[in-house]
C-alpha cells in the first residue's frame, strides 16, 4: 500500500513528513507537519552566537531538578544557559549576595 499525503490526501507521499511533492513545496504547508524522522531535531534547538545572560543568576545548585528547570527556561528564552554568578554549590553565598544586590538596586 502506498501512503497518501497527510495534507491533501490525494497524491502519494514522495517527500519527507508524509507529504506529496506539491504540498511539501507549497509555502506554509510543511510547517504544519512535524518531522516524522527519528533523526530530526527536537526540543528547543540550538543556535550560534552569544546569547544574552539571564537577568538573574539562580540559587539552584548544579545537578538539581531546580537547576534543570532553570536551564530549560533559559533555553526557551534564548538566553545563555550559564550565568557567571549561578550557585556552584547549595547556598552559594556569592550568588545570594549578587541576588541581594540586584534586589536592593531594583528597590532604590
Ligand atoms: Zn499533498
Amino acid at each position: 500500500m502506498i501512503p497518501v499525503c497527510r495534507h491533501c490526501s490525494k497524491a502519494k507521499v514522495n517527500r519527507p513528513r508524509g507529504l506529496c511533492w506539491s504540498c511539501y513545496y507549497a509555502p506554509g504547508v510543511k510547517d504544519q507537519y512535524p518531522s516524522t524522522s527519528k533523526y530530526a531535531r527536537r526540543g528547543e534547538g540550538n543556535f550560534n552566537g552569544n546569547a544574552p545572560n539571564a537577568p538573574e543568576p539562580t540559587m539552584a545548585a548544579p545537578g538539581t531538578p531546580e537547576k534543570m528547570a532553570v536551564l530549560e527556561l533559559r533555553a526557551k528564552m534564548k538566553q545563555a544557559l550559564w550565568h557567571p554568578l549561578d550557585a556552584r554549590f547549595p547556598n552559594d553565598p556569592r550568588t545570594a549576595a549578587a541576588l541581594n544586590q540586584m534586589r536592593l538596586a531594583l528597590a532604590s
